[in-house]
């Protein structure tokens, strides 16, 4: 294991694809990517985007309509972005009950977080009817704390459920059953999500992939989308083609963040991983056999997941904030965020000092001011957009391809009138505050968060810069 402060002997990010995705690829043949779109084509539905959002919205509608024609447009490869990278954590939004219910009223609240959750079986329910092995644990999602600021983080939503008659959604754990699920000496008490579970997460994008395709879905590749416009129809233009829409999709996640339209409603930071050398002995020792994915309770959060052959991906939400929107080397190759995840590895498991780390990728996240994603339509109801999942996009995304596709449908599903679509987060500020700004409050929560890890307190300034996005009237920071 590396010395924290240094980055010489961990693997340098950026230099190829995580490991998530080289494995899909391998059990593929490594096919080349699909066609780039050259000159013009029509369809129903275009969809920018084939990462989760973009797919699960074009899996919907062809469970809906089989005749409709999609076409998805991908600038990489299907799951080349944050679908292919993640962490893999897919659980509902019974952590956001307490804010759900301030925006909407218990009732729907409920009926929202309750679909957050049928979203996580659906995922399931795809890979089984698909023949997708994309490692579908359902064994809960475990919340731990790891300081003592971080403890009872999560008594309002405890409450909140209780309250709402849903308490077996979000379960309090004692530290004795937080040490039989994972050893650490650091855990101290925690909560279960049993509805929670984990996948492989570049396994369920590209199967995901392979089912469009035996579909009819025209998916192109290495094919970016540089505008559109709606006149009559909606026409969008490539780098070297054009296609002409009755309906688009935007599934471009933090990369909307650069379109003028959402600008000032999307903020980017990012995510690292660090992979293990296969460690199964040093599992078992911890107890650690169940594959329920753990996150503790920073802010600059620590999530972990064991795999199939034994090993531990460990992400740290500690990249640096972007600009303006654009999605450049800093989500890709931070060594920086590298060796802070690393350096969180090595704090919560520190019998594991001598463990080899393999590898390390990065991310964007898309953060919304209220954290929830985004869903809407524009322009007449002819363009669709879903972003802003803040770092919990893989159960979010199935929910949000299916509410996408039953307004594209127009029909009577449910899904259609939930009221998270159509709703706007508060704004953020336009450049270059919002970037002076989130990079100023980002290393205020980076060091809070490493204080308290040490259950220090945090100097006066790092506090009162960590608690200004509350101030704000943003929902987070501390
Ligand atoms: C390191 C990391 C760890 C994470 N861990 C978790 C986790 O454990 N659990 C969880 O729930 N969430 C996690 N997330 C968040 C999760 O990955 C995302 O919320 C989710 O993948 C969003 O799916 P998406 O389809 O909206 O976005 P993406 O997967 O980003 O797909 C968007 C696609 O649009 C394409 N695109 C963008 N612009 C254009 C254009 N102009 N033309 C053509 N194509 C374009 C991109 O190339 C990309 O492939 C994590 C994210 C990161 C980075």
């Amino acid at each position: 294991m590396p010395d924290p402060s240094g980055t010489a002997s961990l693997p340098i990010p950026g230099e190829r694809r995580g490991w998530w995705l080289r494995e899909a690829l391998r059990d593929e043949g490594d096919p080349p990517p699909a066609p780039r779109l050259t000159g013009s084509i029509e369809c129903d539905v275009a969809i920018i985007g084939g990462g989760y959002t973009g797919m699960w919205t074009a899996y919907e509608i062809t469970e809906r309509a089989p005749d409709t024609r999609v076409v998805v447009l991908e600038q990489d490869i299907c799951g080349g972005g944050p679908s292919g990278r993640n962490g893999g954590f897919t659980h509902g939004w019974w952590d956001q009950l307490p804010l759900l219910v301030d925006l909407y009223g218990a009732d729907r609240a409920l009926e929202i977080a309750h679909a957050s959750e049928a979203a996580v079986d659906q995922i399931g329910e795809f890979c089984e009817r698909h023949g997708v092995d994309a490692w579908f644990i359902r064994n809960g999602y475990l919340q731990v704390s790891a300081s003592a600021a971080q403890d009872d983080d999560w008594q309002r939503a405890v409450a909140a459920c209780r309250d709402l008659g849903v308490a077996d959604r979000y379960v309090p754990l004692t530290a004795a059953e937080v040490q039989r699920r994972c050893a650490s000496p650091r855990f101290r008490e925690g909560v279960l999500m049993p509805g929670g579970a984990s996948v492989q997460p570049a396994l369920l994008a590209r199967g995901l992939r392979r089912v469009l395709l035996e579909r009819g879905v025209v998916i192109h590749e290495e094919t970016r989308v540089k505008g559109f416009r709606v006149r009559g129809a909606v026409h969008v233009r490539t780098d070297d083609g054009e296609v002409r829409a009755d309906q688009l999709v935007l599934a471009m996640n933090a990369w909307a963040a650069g379109w003028p339209r959402f600008r000032t409603r999307l903020m980017t930071w990012g995510s690292y991983i660090v992979l293990t050398e296969p460690i199964p002995d040093q599992l078992r020792e911890l107890g650690w056999t169940g594959g329920e994915p753990i996150a503790d309770s920073r802010f600059t959060v620590h999530y972990f997941r064991t795999t199939r052959d034994g090993r531990i991906a460990f992400g740290a939400g500690v990249g640096a904030a972007g600009y303006g929107g654009a999605i450049g080397r800093a989500f890709t190759a931070d060594r920086r965020a590298v060796a802070l995840a690393a350096a969180g590895l090595e704090h919560l498991f520190p019998m594991l000092h001598e463990v080899r780390i393999e590898d390390a990728w990065g991310g964007p996240i898309d953060i919304s001011s209220d954290r929830l994603p985004a869903l809407g339509s524009l322009d007449g109801g002819r363009v669709h957009y879903a972003h802003g999942y803040s770092g919990n996009g893989v159960g979010p995304s199935r929910l949000a391809g299916r509410v996408l596709a039953a307004v594209i449908d127009g029909g009577e599903d449910r899904a259609a009138t939930l009221p998270i679509f159509g709703a706007r987060a508060r704004r953020f500020p336009p450049e270059p505050i919002r970037y002076i700004g989130a990079r100023m409050i980002r290393e205020a929560l980076i060091r809070k968060d490493e204080a308290e890890d040490r259950n220090g307190r945090p100097g006066l300034i790092v506090r009162s810069i960590a608690r200004l996005p509350r101030l704000l009237g943003y929902r987070f920071g501390h």
